[in-house]
């Protein structure tokens, strides 16, 4: 009996090398032009003998997935596409090209944080949710409106260097007059486990409050309910948020992080327990933790707010702890129970441009709205 041509592995495999041939062009394009592509705040921390090594392996590793694709008679020209960008990235210079001293130009796109995150993150999280028992067993990898949320996970990691800036300039030059060093000296005296407690509690409590203003007050809806428009929830869904809302959270956010003088390594540990968490409340991972969903956000806890079922609109806002939905009685995880559907409740564009002009286009269309029925709420 002769073996049938495996067309499904093929298709993945063409599908991975064309990944890592953009991914490898992007990082040969990172070493050649760091001034430009690179995030100075990341780029100090990194080891480059480690992440030249992982790039060769990788490119070795797509160039034999792209012929492998070919010979299970996979998806030829997106396996062709895959080892031309793996040539294109070798004839850049590969792996070793000469890195270059440079002086750091104001303005840069976080070229390597994308690719980083995106290989990891991809990486981890495509592994997890075909090992661990699925939200949604059905749902394949590549789900409607995975290309619309690759690209707002590539803008909005390319605008990293913009978060940070405003970020920190609006903490500083609004709030510097705030700073209590007494209140800081205390803080940094504590346990260093009560310290990423606090930091937590801490950033919880304002996003508990901007992220109920997002959802109650009506222009800021309309920013929001971009992040809400998936209809299926998985590691990268999370990503699809509409330019102003890093811009406005982390700004806010960041304020009594910096009021409370948290020392580098509690500010360390909060950004990898967040990066990590953020994904992990939005993927396909049914997990149940027990009596431990009252102590830290869960997939559950925050499938749940993405629900468009009625009984869970405007519920579970915070991003870490659910203390503060507890406290104000916006919590809803009914046991053992996961939502029905997911998305807004009111359609909203399907596109990037149509998503970004939306929080003027939607006022338009509210203002027309109730002129003919005055009744509606704004
Ligand atoms: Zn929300």
């Amino acid at each position: 009996m002769s073996a049938r041509p495996r067309i499904g592995e093929g298709k993945i495999g063409a599908f991975l090398s064309a990944a890592i041939g953009v991914l490898a062009v992007g990082s040969v394009l990172c070493l050649r032009y760091p001034a430009f592509l690179t995030t100075p705040e990341l780029r100090a921390h990194y080891d480059m003998d480690a992440l030249r090594l992982i790039l060769a392996i990788a490119m070795m590793a797509g160039a034999g997935l792209g012929v492998l694709a070919i010979l299970l008679r996979g998806p030829r020209r997106l396996a062709l596409f895959g080892l031309a960008m793996l040539f294109l990235a070798t004839i850049l210079g590969g792996p070793y090209v000469t890195y270059r001293n440079f002086s750091q130009p104001k303005i840069y796109f976080g070229l390597d944080w994308l690719i980083l995150d995106l290989f990891f993150t991809g990486l981890a999280f495509g592994a997890l949710e075909w090992i661990f028992p699925k939200v949604r067993p059905d749902q394949p990898p590549l789900r409607e409106g995975w290309k619309l949320d690759l690209a707002y996970f590539g803008l909005n990691h390319l605008l990293i260097g913009v978060f940070l800036v405003t970020s920190t300039y609006f903490a500083h030059v609004y709030f510097a007059w705030a700073i209590n060093p007494a209140i800081q000296s205390h803080v940094a005296a504590l346990p260093a486990i009560i310290r990423f407690a606090l930091v937590l509690l801490a950033a919880d409590a304002v996003e508990y409050a901007s992220h109920r203003a997002y959802h109650e007050i009506p222009f800021l809806w309309r920013i929001h309910a971009i992040h809400h428009s998936p209809t299926a929830m998985d590691w990268l869904s999370g990503s699809r948020l509409h330019i102003l809302e890093p811009l406005i959270t982390r700004a806010i956010v960041l304020v009594p992080i910096f009021l409370l003088g948290f020392p580098q390594d509690t500010i360390f540990a909060y950004l990898i327990f967040i990066s990590v968490q953020s994904v992990l409340i939005h993927s396909n991972i049914a997990v149940d933790i027990g009596w431990f969903r009252y102590l830290v956000v869960t997939t559950q806890f925050h499938h749940w707010h993405h629900a468009s079922d009625a009984e869970a609109l405007d519920k579970n806002y915070t991003a870490h702890t659910p203390l503060f939905d507890l406290l104000f009685g916006t919590f809803h995880l009914p046991a053992g129970r996961w939502p029905k559907n997911y998305g807004t409740v009111k359609p909203i564009p399907g596109n990037m441009l149509g998503q970004f002009l939306h929080p003027i286009t939607g006022t338009i269309a509210s203002f027309t709205e109730h002129r003919e029925d005055p009744s509606l709420p704004p």
